[in-house]
């Protein structure tokens, strides 16, 4: 197995130890890449994202990181960036101009009332609490229907492109599972995860085992019921912890593996001298 990990965050957004602290964990773990993906600034501020004004020193910071440990460990610059909507999203210039080695691509938000303000956004990877809210509020108390709009945004970033990975795909089960109305074996929303899976292959887009929830509640993004048409249709997988946590880098990466394992999956695409490569396991 290829140690790496593609997906992660610092005190650069809202991660909770400098990159270097990422990199130290990351080098005794034994890994052999490990790339950075801050979330990127957005229209407004929000406790998570980087600001604009930060972006230009984190692309720097981590540029002097990679050369710093050159020959230890193969470091990556990238970003994780939000689709908001057709005005702010991975394919604005702003985001395809600067010099990343990839861009994952995922939704935490969903505008649902006008204007780029945090308010006016339902948000699907916030609190359970939050959500059952802006269900109630924004979607008439149906479930269905922020879930509906989570993929048509998420189909909406794929079409526009401007990204390399697909982050956490079907994050929104981790809240919508609880509510009443929602279940992931029902034919509506299976056939929702199908489509998009198959226009991520159709693009070419690489999705991401995202096990940043596999301690605490047992979830991988995506869901491994989904793993059988991953395989199907050839899409090229690699397993990230999306750690906010030095000491979390390597969470949850047995289980990844293991229900790749057990659904046939047998390798992993990985960056390997700035090239993606399968790699098997
Ligand atoms: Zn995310
Ligand atoms: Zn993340």
């Amino acid at each position: 197995m290829y140690l790496s990990n593609y997906h992660s965050h610092s005190l650069f957004c809202d991660g909770r130890g400098t990159p270097e602290d990422f990199v130290k964990f990351a080098l005794s773990a034994g890994f052999k890449a490990y790339g950075f993906s801050s979330h990127a600034p957005l229209p407004f501020e929000t406790n998570w994202n980087m600001t604009a004004a930060d972006l230009p020193i984190y692309l720097d910071h981590i540029t002097y990181l990679k050369e710093k440990y050159k020959g230890r460990i193969e470091l990556y610059l990238a970003l994780e960036i939000d689709y908001l909507d057709e005005t702010y999203n991975p394919s604005i210039p702003y985001f395809r101009d600067l010099q990343l080695d990839y861009r994952i691509g995922s939704v935490h938000y969903i505008p649902v009332l006008p204007g780029m303000a945090e308010e006016n956004m339902a948000t699907i990877d916030g609190s359970f609490d939050e959500f059952e809210k802006a269900v109630k509020i924004h979607f008439g108390g149906d479930v269905k229907q922020l879930v509906k709009s989570y993929y048509q945004s998420s189909m909406s970033m794929v079409e526009a492109g401007g990204i390399d990975i697909v982050g956490h795909m079907d994050k929104v089960y981790m809240n919508g599972h609880r509510c009443s109305g929602f279940s992931m074996e029902e034919k509506w929303y299976t056939k929702l995860v199908n489509d998009y899976l198959h226009l991520i292959s159709e693009k070419g887009l690489m999705i991401e085992i995202n096990t940043k929830n596999v301690s605490r509640k047992q979830h991988t993004y995506p869901h491994a019921m989904f793993f059988p048409l991953i395989k199907e249709l050839k899409i090229p997988v690699m397993v990230n912890s999306d750690c906010h946590f030095p000491n979390l880098v390597n969470d949850g990466r047995e289980t990844g593996y293991d229900l790749l394992k057990e659904y046939g999956i047998r390798s992993t695409r990985e960056l390997i001298g700035g090239k993606w490569r399968d790699v098997p396991f």
